[in-house]
């Protein structure tokens, strides 16, 4: 079935089968789920390319895309193939044995990145916890050194493990779940003199620095990208003083940026960088790359039972090959400048509720201003009152984030909605 066609069926979803006998209901599903979550009333039902559907019927222009994600948004014909053929053929072997999908989408990352070899796992915080593994295991057998720390930055946001949660530096994470695995220290972001001053002041005492991990641009911590000086002398001191330097590119990366990887924005490499969310385009998959450094871990000191599955690895290469094949970089650069000019606009109206637009390519946030009530979830709440889908970075940032194959007039309807959004609030 084709993209167009999916859209065309509009509000006649086809019936689901789990679902069908069993009428969904939000108090049946908070009295058998966590709440983890602090949940909109709105529960969505299927997809279709960027719009999204929920189970009244009512349409959705999706600029959230399951959190920077769906690359290729809903139901996309690629994806669709994809997963039926690799269900058909094999969905799940144990990494025992050599799996073809995951050594071609390894040589995919490889031939599109600095990459020299690729970890498999199945979300960004493993993939950051691999990173971690690795660079301690670097550390102690090449660096010598007993008590490694990794610096981190403030604002952060690495995962919801035991290590990556101590790895991201926001305490509101870390609230009660101490005690934290220690080895972490954190600096502030784009801050060259921090870093510096870490180093010194950590070797000083029974600590020595291993590496440093570090998102190019910081997603969950408010949509700041990192700035080029910054991160070039970060490069140069690594260098000096023989250090990792490890990218977080889960959010930025997989061509949400407009370019493939978040550090080309930069200009400097990574030693060690992860991806997850848009590499499966919504498939489960997490992935840490090496470049250099790939024989550290020997077998049987990392693992993961379903990462690189031929399911995931499968339905991961489509989503790369198309990517590459319908050149959706280019519309992610061209869709990013206009939304990111129409967002301006906007906030050219509303000089005192909107202080700032940044973001690169299609990962955009609009800043509130710190003088207003104004918070980021009333207005994502007033934007699903207009029919579209967005979500907070922070208290005071809106994010943008929507599969990459948004178009023009969807970038403009996003707008209409945004614009009207903030009227309704700024009264
Ligand atoms: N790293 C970054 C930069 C992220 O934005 C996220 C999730 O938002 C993660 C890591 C954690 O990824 P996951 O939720 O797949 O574990």
């Amino acid at each position: 079935m084709s993209l167009q066609t999916l859209l065309e069926q509009g509000t006649n979803p086809p019936e689901s089968g789990v679902l069908a006998s069993h009428p969904f209901s939000t108090d049946s599903f908070d009295s058998a789920v966590m709440s983890t979550y602090a949940r909109f009333p709105i529960t969505l039902e299927r997809g279709a390319g960027c719009r999204v559907w929920d189970t009244q019927g009512k349409e959705y222009l999706d600029f959230v895309a399951g959190i920077a994600t769906c690359t290729l948004g809903h139901a996309h014909p690629a994806m669709v193939e994809a997963v039926t053929r690799q269900i058909q053929k094999l969905h799940h072997v144990s990494n025992l044995y050599y799996i073809p999908e995951q050594g071609e989408l390894a040589k995919w990352i490889i031939q599109h990145s600095c990459a020299d070899r690729v970890f498999f796992c199945n979300s960004g915080a493993e993939a950051n916890e691999a990173a971690i593994k690795l660079a301690r295991k670097y550390a102690h057998t090449v660096l010598d050194i007993e008590n490694p720390i990794i610096l981190t930055a403030n604002a952060s946001f690495h995962g919801r493990t035991l290590a990556t949660i101590t790895a991201t530096g926001q305490p509101k994470y870390q609230k009660y779940f101490d005690p934290l695995v220690p080895g972490f220290h954190y600096v502030p972001y784009n801050d060259i003199s921090a870093v510096e001053s870490a180093v010194t002041e950590l070797d000083e005492g029974d600590y020595r620095v291993a590496a440093i991990l570090i998102e190019p641009l910081q997603g969950e911590g408010g949509v700041r990208p990192g700035d080029v000086e910054y991160f070039q002398k970060l490069r140069r001191l690594c260098d000096e003083i023989g250090i990792l330097l490890i990218f977080d590119e889960v959010q930025v990366g997989m061509g949400r940026s407009g370019k493939l990887w978040g550090y080309e924005h930069l200009g400097v490499e990574p030693d060690i960088f992860t991806s997850a969310k848009g590499l499966g385009g919504g498939i489960p998959i997490g992935a840490m790359m090496s470049k250099k450094f790939c024989d550290v871990f020997q077998p049987g000191e990392h693992a993961s039972t379903f990462g690189g599955n031929p399911f995931v690895c499968g339905v991961a290469l489509s989503v790369c090959q198309t990517l590459e094949k319908e050149n959706i970089l280019q519309n992610v650069e061209a869709r990013g400048e206009q939304l990111r000019a129409g967002l301006r606009a906007i906030a050219a109206k509303y000089p005192h509720h909107i202080t700032e637009v940044r973001g690169w390519g299609l990962i955009n946030g609009m800043e509130l201003s710190a003088d207003t009530q104004l918070t980021a979830p009333e207005v994502v709440k007033a934007a699903i009152n207009e029919g579209l889908l967005l979500v907070p970075a922070g208290p005071k940032v809106v994010r943008f984030v929507p599969p990459l194959i948004v178009s023009e007039a969807e970038v403009n309807e996003a707008l209409q909605a945004v614009e009207k959004a903030i009227a309704s609030l700024a009264v």
